[in-house]
């Protein structure tokens, strides 16, 4: 801002030495150099000169700053938030996937509903077929 309120002046100075050039065409040629979001507020005020209007662009323009903080910034934690919650979500499947490939022998879930009979997870005894079982039970036949 600082940079362009020079430069400007600069150039303002080179092409209209003799200050012919009516104030409100300079301060409207700088307005089109602006942030097109600040450049209609500093129009409004209608400065009476230029330096009027490039102390008003400077303090729209630090107004603006302020009301948009590093709109970067922001972005870069969005994505970082949206990232941690994708890990979690994946991490969370990754872990269901796995408790179902894996069941954990002694989890809460199976402890209780032992087989009766031989002890193994994943049946009841009036359900059971177990190899062992049925084998004593032939035997027993016999
Ligand atoms: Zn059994």
């Amino acid at each position: 801002m600082d940079d362009y309120a020079n430069k400007f002046q600069r150039l303002q100075r080179k092409t209209d030495a003799n200050g012919r050039t009516p104030i409100a065409n300079v301060v409207r040629q700088f307005l089109t150099g602006l942030n097109p979001t600040i450049a209609p507020m500093v129009y409004a005020t209608a400065p009476a000169t230029l330096q009027a209007a490039i102390d008003t662009a400077k303090r729209y323009e630090a107004g603006f700053m302020m009301t948009q903080p590093k709109t970067s910034n922001y972005a870069e934690t969005e994505v970082t938030g949206q990232l941690e919650v994708l890990t979690a979500t994946v991490q969370q499947l990754l872990r269901k996937k796995e408790e179902e490939a894996y069941p954990r022998p002694n989890s809460n879930n199976n402890r209780n509903n032992n087989c009766f009979r031989c002890r193994e997870p994943g049946h009841f005894m009036r359900d059971c077929m177990s190899e062992k079982v049925l084998a004593t039970w032939k035997s027993n036949q016999n």
